[in-house]
């Protein structure tokens, strides 16, 4: 067994669960009323987080006339989309490959091009409605620490090139040139992109659930929704009769009745450290707003907050028997050692800083690791997600593209490839947590054999598991 596994993490004052860090910093929201019994609307959004929000509010800007109503089992934001790293960033879920084999690579360019352009749209959209409070577009680096890691970062510079984006949107780092904004133990070089921004999770979302209602939109919060059928939803408070039913509940997706395996609900924990002092913060020199992340197999994203914390995070315990998973984040011991001994190692300055809260989440993961919206016109059912952790800006891209396949407008948007992917039902347990419990034991196996062996390659034990996984 390991170590860390008998151990626990305690500090004074250490938090752990409670939602998130961001939703303790912004304090819990005063609740909405619950669905008052059976209603009927033009819309139904099943869903209080950014998907449902953002769908929302792209209806209602074109068509204020529309009656919408959403649905929130708890408040808005209390999923994933309060609870992120903050990373608004323009990657697709999935592999390039896969949205160019159904919908060709012109319409899988698209589909990149349009999230470059999310990540912008989300910004403005920000400012323009007054929620844009500690938001800052700095761009993101990701840093290797190994030569396996360092061949991934050049591959992916390579594949972005082929795919024909320049220098203007990822480009190499020098270990000189990563040290200049942020100073990683052991960097051998690594990559940047402007085409993210750093937003505080909960401040944004609660600012466009405000902005949402602000247009017209009724959000009812303390509402479970038990099955969506052909326009309508059954909810635990009433029916609500819709002509559309949006379906925006990503990783919590097992909660309907018949789509326990549609998405698997991933794990992601993430620990924040108390206030660094100047001299911390000079020690890890990054005094930026990027976002930081590394080219592991078992990824860590880190976030340096408006008021000078690091917010670290990863896949802890990935997946747990049953899709089962505390609702208020509380974090297994396991998981707050690793990003802890993983903070230590990437900045050796902060070994022995205090960690102030642990938390974690689930985001939706689709058997073929690919973003999805869907649209079932006589049934008008919609669903969007499967964005495996980059949702940020996937949300308002999906919320843009529910908007005109709702209103029937054929535009670039409604044709994106991502547009009637159906991946298969995962696998039944006990198959499915053996099978993702195994999956990422090996890659921390293989992150392990990379340093090891610090070869410019990716650990032969890591592509047989991308192969399996269909990752
Ligand atoms: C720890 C963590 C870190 C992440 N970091 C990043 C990041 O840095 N960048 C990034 O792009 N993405 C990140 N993600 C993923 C991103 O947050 C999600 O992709 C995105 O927020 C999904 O939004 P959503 O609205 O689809 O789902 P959610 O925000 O999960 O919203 C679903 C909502 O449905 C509600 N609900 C659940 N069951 C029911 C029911 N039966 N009836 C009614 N309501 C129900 C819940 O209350 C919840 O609020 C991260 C996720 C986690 C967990």
């Amino acid at each position: 067994m390991d170590f860390m596994t008998q151990q626990s993490y305690s500090a004074p004052g250490f938090v752990n669960g409670e939602v998130s860090f961001w939703m303790r910093s912004t304090g819990r929201p005063t609740p909405r009323p619950a669905l008052p019994g059976d209603v009927s609307a033009d819309v139904a959004i099943v869903g209080a987080g950014l998907t449902g929000l953002w769908t929302a509010y792209y209806l209602k800007k074109a068509r204020p006339e529309l009656e919408i109503v959403i649905i929130g089992r708890e408040f808005a934001g209390f999923g994933a989309s309060g609870r992120n790293g903050g990373w608004m960033s323009a990657e697709p879920a999935g592999q390039f490959r896969r949205y160019a084999k159904s919908g060709g690579v012109e319409a899988a360019r698209a589909l990149q091009r349009e999230m470059f352009g999310a990540v912008r749209e989300s910004i403005e959209v920000a400012r323009a409605e007054g929620f844009s409070e500690d938001l800052v577009h700095d761009g993101l680096v990701h840093a290797a620490t190994n030569a396996a890691q360092l061949a991934r970062a050049r591959a992916h510079i390579a594949e972005m090139r082929q795919q024909g984006w320049g220098e203007g949107d990822v480009f190499e780092l020098s270990p000189a040139e990563l040290g200049e904004r942020v100073r990683i133990e052991g960097a051998q070089g690594g990559y940047w992109t402007p085409h993210c921004a750093r937003v505080h999770p909960a401040k944004y979302t609660r600012g466009l659930a405000a902005t949402v209602e602000g247009l017209g939109v009724t959000i009812y919060e303390g509402t479970t929704a038990i099955s969506v059928e052909p326009h309508r939803v059954h909810t635990d408070r009433g029916v609500v009769g819709a002509k559309f039913v949006v379906e925006a509940l990503e990783g919590y997706t097992l909660s309907l009745q018949g789509k326990a395996r549609k998405l698997l609900p991933m794990n992601s924990s993430m620990v924040i450290t108390e206030r660094l002092s100047d001299a911390q913060l000079d020690a890890v020199g990054w005094h930026g707003a990027e976002l930081v992340g590394d080219v592991a197999h078992s990824f860590t994203y880190m976030h340096r907050t408006q008021d000078g914390r690091i917010a670290i995070g990863g896949r802890g315990v990935p997946y747990n028997f049953r899709s089962s998973f505390d609702r208020e984040g509380r974090t297994a011991d396991s998981a707050v050692l690793q990003l802890k001994k993983r903070l230590g190692e990437l900045f050796p300055a902060l070994s022995d800083v205090r960690l102030e809260q642990s938390w974690s989440g689930v985001l939706g993961v689709p058997r073929d690791w690919c973003a999805s919206v869907n649209f079932d016109r006589s049934s008008g059912v919609l669903t969007a997600g499967g964005y495996v952790g980059h949702g940020l800006s996937g949300t308002n891209l999906a919320a843009r593209t529910m908007r005109d396949l709702i209103l029937g407008e054929d535009t670039a948007l409604a044709r994106l490839p991502w547009i009637g992917r159906r991946a298969r039902n995962w696998e039944i347990e006990p198959v499915r947590w053996i099978g993702a419990t195994a999956l990422y034991a090996v890659y921390g196996y293989a992150d392990k054999r990379e340093y090891a062996l610090d070869a410019p390659r990716t650990h032969w034990t890591a592509r047989m598991a991308n192969l399996v996984s269909g990752r």
